[in-house]
């Protein structure tokens, strides 16, 4: 009945191919018969059949990140804490236990302190820049290590070389997620890490317009079943949000490489401005991991830069409200430079004694370097400092 149906008939023909990468929104796929479905089933064909499972978009972005990792076969999922969930759900069991940073992301660490522990998974904290700590902490029935390169808010740099060292002696898993540092910072894949995840959102994507994660895992048979838990527990990627990303990560070698220039040089205004009170980049001489930055961090310190007003929380009210340029976001990686201040945000939950420890003060902020021009964002932020010293 012309006019008052449409069917499903497939794509035009053309002799000539896209060069942008087409969007495939497809949920289903069909196959030819039910013997053909068998083959794909079986791995003997490639052939996707359900989005939850799969998708073309996903898997051509997660080559594009094996290719910058140096890693093989790594899986799209829908967040950074999907693939923190991913790795969790499909590596462990009850009985075992977790080693953590104790400066992991925020969602992490709550992971390992309330998560984990509901399913009969023991779990424990320890500094990861003390590998002596770390090795303290270790026990009979740990399975995995988890560590980040660089530490939020503080910059902190951990003891990677020895950290694997330890796993690797002790048979554990070393798990690194390498959002921070991205693999332009560190070859977390090249170092030897087990399993290597992302937060695609932050600096891969760099737009700050989708969520999504990536994990790379060494073992065939946990590489299998991570994946497994990511299509069981429905952690799969929209294949909009890859396609979105892919066009990102064009641009993230330049992203970086401007942003890193500008963070560089935003560190050495803020330690010379009279209205802080100290600064920490992993590329100035005087932060304490420097000498481990300059061997582990390939030369690249990295975008983003970590500062305390003094003046403490009125301080910090004054320097956002005379900073309008500057997005007050707790994310980063963005184009746009964008402050986060971290006890109000990322850090709120811990109690002030314990943010003190850990050196995160009322008047700390961070800021996340974008790819303005690099004057535009250091006028920005030497107009604020002057600002909160009026
Ligand atoms: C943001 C972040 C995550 C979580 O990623 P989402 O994409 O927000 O789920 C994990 N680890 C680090 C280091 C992060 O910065």
């Amino acid at each position: 009945m012309t006019g008052t149906t449409v069917r499903r008939t497939g794509w035009p023909d053309s002799v000539s191919r896209p060069v942008v990468t087409p969007l495939q929104p497809s949920v289903v796929y069909s196959s030819d018969s039910p013997d053909a479905l068998d083959a794909q089933y079986e791995g003997l064909t490639q052939g996707y059949t359900y989005g939850r499972e799969g998708h073309p978009n996903a898997d051509l972005l997660a080559r594009k990140i094996d290719m910058l990792e140096g890693a093989e076969g790594g899986l799209m999922v829908g967040s950074g804490m999907a693939a923190v969930s991913a790795v969790m759900l499909g590596c462990l069991k009850a009985g075992d236990h977790v080693l953590g940073a104790d400066q992991l992301y925020g969602r992490s660490l709550r992971m390992l302190r309330e998560d984990l522990p509901r399913l009969g998974i023991a779990t424990s904290l320890a500094d990861p820049t003390d590998a002596a700590a770390m090795r303290a902490a270790l026990r009979p029935e740990t399975r995995m290590i988890m560590v980040e390169v660089v530490s939020n808010p503080t910059l902190r740099v951990a003891d990677i070389p020895a950290i694997l060292g330890l796993a690797r002696e002790a048979g554990v898993l070393c798990v690194i997620d390498n959002t921070f540092t991205t693999p332009l910072g560190f070859r977390a894949w090249e170092a030897g890490a087990d399993i290597v995840l992302h937060s695609v959102t932050k600096l891969l994507a760099g737009h700050s317009d989708v969520t999504l994660g990536y994990v790379a895992t060494r073992d065939p048979d946990l590489r299998t079943a991570i994946r497994a838990t990511a299509v069981t527990y429905g952690l799969t990627p929209s294949p909009y949000d890859c396609w979105m990303a892919e066009r990102g990560l064009y641009t993230f070698g330049l992203r970086h490489a401007r942003a890193s220039a500008t963070a560089a040089a935003l560190a050495d205004l803020l330690a010379t401005h009279p209205a802080v009170d100290g600064v920490l980049y992993p590329g100035r001489a005087d932060h304490p991991d420097h000498d481990r930055a300059s061997v582990l961090l390939n030369g690249q310190d990295g975008t983003m830069v970590s500062f305390t007003l003094k003046g403490g929380r009125a301080a910090a009210n004054r320097f956002v409200a005379a900073a309008p340029q500057l997005p007050f976001a707790p994310t980063l990686g963005d184009v746009a430079t964008m402050l986060s201040h971290p006890a109000s945000s990322s850090h709120r939950g811990l109690s002030p004694k314990a943010r003190e420890a850990l050196g995160i003060g009322e008047g700390m902020f961070r800021v996340s370097v974008g790819i303005e021009p690099e004057n535009m964002v250091l006028d920005d932020v030497r107009r604020a400092l002057d600002a909160v010293q009026d």
